[in-house]
């Protein structure tokens, strides 16, 4: 269906193994970052009511000149939207803001709150043809367990932070089990921690002649993991995308297992004082 390979989905729905994120673009860059996303030949944009620019990834999709049908587009429901009247509502702003009749995945974007109301909203949605696939984000193994254990439908796909130094082996298997596909925000988490010229990653690159960008995202789709890059450089969205021409051998796979830290250099989820901020956002 869509123009590179895909992962089915626990309800047959296709998803582009690589999507093109779109977190911290202002508004005012999101359009034009979009429309050169799309013509280094992304279809799968990522984007949240809370990034306040799905009305310019709208623009780009409708100024493409492709057909909506081409096109993957998530979006996520914040908290402040959660609990089912405010989640139906808001749904169907942010189609309005897409310029779209359905999305094809709405997430809710964080595991706080009235999730249980949300949810019913989603389902309905889903039900009436206006979101293709409804999932979850951030929902790390417990809470995860705990959604499954008192819901009919199990989300479709749980994106989370994924990157070389947060491997989520464990939060991975889980999702697994349950048929869940797991997501990868922030695959290169964020830059930090100096992973681009990170001695390991640098070295694999050059075996294949790919960036330490390139090692990393096919690390993830090759591990099953959905992968969302973020750039507003079109070179750097080209690189990014240019991952279908080689496979990284068992060995290399096995040497990026060691740089895993087990925790997250972005943000705590087990933080209590994190998840009072998150949800005051
Ligand atoms: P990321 O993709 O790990 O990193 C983006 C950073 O890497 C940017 O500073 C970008 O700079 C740089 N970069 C991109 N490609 C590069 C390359 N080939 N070489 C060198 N630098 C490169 O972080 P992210 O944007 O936070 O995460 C990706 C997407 O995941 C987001 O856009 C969003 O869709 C999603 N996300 C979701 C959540 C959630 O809670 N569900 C949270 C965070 C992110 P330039 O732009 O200047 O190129």
């Amino acid at each position: 269906l869509f123009n590179m390979e895909n992962i089915i989905l626990q309800n047959n729905v296709e998803i582009p193994v690589l999507g093109f994120g779109v977190f911290q673009i202002p508004p005012q860059e999101t359009e034009k970052a979009v429309l050169e996303a799309i013509e280094v030949g992304y279809r799968h944009i990522d984007t949240a009511q809370a990034y306040q620019n799905e009305k310019e990834v709208g623009n780009a999709i409708k100024n493409s000149g492709l057909d909506r049908k081409d096109f993957f587009i998530t979006s996520k429901v914040w908290i402040s939207n959660f609990g089912y009247e405010k989640t139906r509502t808001s749904v169907l702003r942010s189609l309005e803001a897409l310029q779209t009749d359905y999305a094809d995945l709405f997430l809710l974007h964080q595991p706080f709150g009235d999730i249980y109301g949300a949810w019913r909203a989603l389902e309905e949605l889903h039900n009436e043809g206006k979101i293709r696939a409804i999932g979850v984000s951030n929902f790390y193994p417990e809470r995860l367990a705990e959604f499954v254990s008192f819901n009919n439908t199990i989300p479709a796909v749980n994106q989370v932070e994924i990157n070389p130094f947060f491997q989520q082996n464990q939060a991975i298997d889980y999702m697994r089990q349950k048929g869940v596909q797991p997501q990868a925000w922030a695959p290169f988490a964020e830059g930090k921690n100096d992973i681009f010229t990170n001695p390991i990653l640098s070295e694999i690159g050059k075996k294949y002649g790919k960036s330490v960008g390139q090692v990393i995202l096919r690390w993830s789709i090759q591990r099953g993991v959905v992968a969302l890059a973020k750039s507003v450089r079109k070179e750097r969205m080209a690189e990014n995308i240019n991952i279908f021409d080689f496979e990284l051998s068992a060995d290399d796979m096995a040497k990026i297992t060691t740089l895993d830290l087990g925790k997250s250099i972005i943000i705590n989820h087990y933080d209590p004082a994190v998840v009072e901020w998150i949800s005051k956002l």
